[in-house]
């Protein structure tokens, strides 16, 4: 489903990012990113989603190569990839109801579909109760349960996580991986950046290390494996 070929990314303040990465992701699997700050575990989720484009090599996600994808082909890459970020990304001034129906109506889906599976992926998260609430008025943990209803909504093939477990306390962080492992269990492909070391131990997922943008480790039901 996900293949890196030689993929290499500098900045263009020249900071080298990625160092000719190889890397195969298949469809249905469940991968964490780990390493230290900085090794360019963000660089491979914005390169999956598009928001970078590798300065060399290729990545190709279910067939299409992002580098020759046409700008105006972006929105529809990006309507079967969620993503979550570490800090929710809500909109304020929406409801919840509303941060996640508007995944929808911006690509023009039907009214009536839209109430309905808005309220599916609000079901999903247990969160059905809080559609008409305002991100503010919600905990750390329910904000980022919204922003993953949000992310699959449109039912992703791929699930992108950046640290969506960093801003938040031990329990609340594992609510939210039972989510992610569930939506796992569907059949979406997770691809998860993290430093929580517990989760990724007790997870016993594939695991990916990636060291000064080079990957320095790949197994399956991995571990974290090093030292802070
Ligand atoms: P990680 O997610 O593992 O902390 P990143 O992918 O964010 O690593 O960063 C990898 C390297 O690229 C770091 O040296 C970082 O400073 C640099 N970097 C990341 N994003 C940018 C950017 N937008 N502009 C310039 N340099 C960046």
């Amino acid at each position: 489903m996900i293949q890196f070929t030689n993929v290499s990314k500098i900045y263009p303040n020249g900071a080298r990012a990625l160092v000719d990465i190889n890397l195969k992701i298949e469809s249905g699997e469940f991968v964490f990113l780990v390493g230290p700050s900085g090794a360019g575990k963000s660089t491979i989720i914005r390169l999956l989603y598009r928001e970078e484009t590798p300065t060399r090599g290729q990545v190709v996600i279910n067939g299409k190569n992002l580098l020759r994808m046409k700008d105006r082909d972006v929105p529809h890459l990006r309507r079967n990839i969620g993503v979550v970020f570490q800090d929710f990304r809500l909109l304020p001034s929406k409801t919840v109801l509303e941060n996640i129906s508007f995944a929808l109506e911006v690509i023009g889906v039907a009214k009536k579909e839209v109430r309905e599976r808005t309220r599916a992926a609000l079901d999903l998260v247990g969160l059905a109760s809080k559609e008409k609430v305002f991100p503010n008025e919600l905990s750390g943990g329910e904000q980022q349960r919204i922003s993953v209803a949000r992310a699959i909504v449109n039912n992703p093939a791929l699930l992108v996580a950046d640290e969506p477990t960093g801003n938040l306390d031990p329990d609340t962080a594992w609510e939210i991986m039972d989510l992610l492992y569930n939506i796992n269990k569907r059949g979406t492909t997770v691809v998860m950046a993290t430093h929580a070391r517990n989760i990724v131990d007790q997870m016993q997922k594939r695991v990916i290390a990636i060291e000064s943008g080079k990957i320095t480790r790949d197994e399956q039901k991995g571990g974290y494996g090093y030292v802070d």
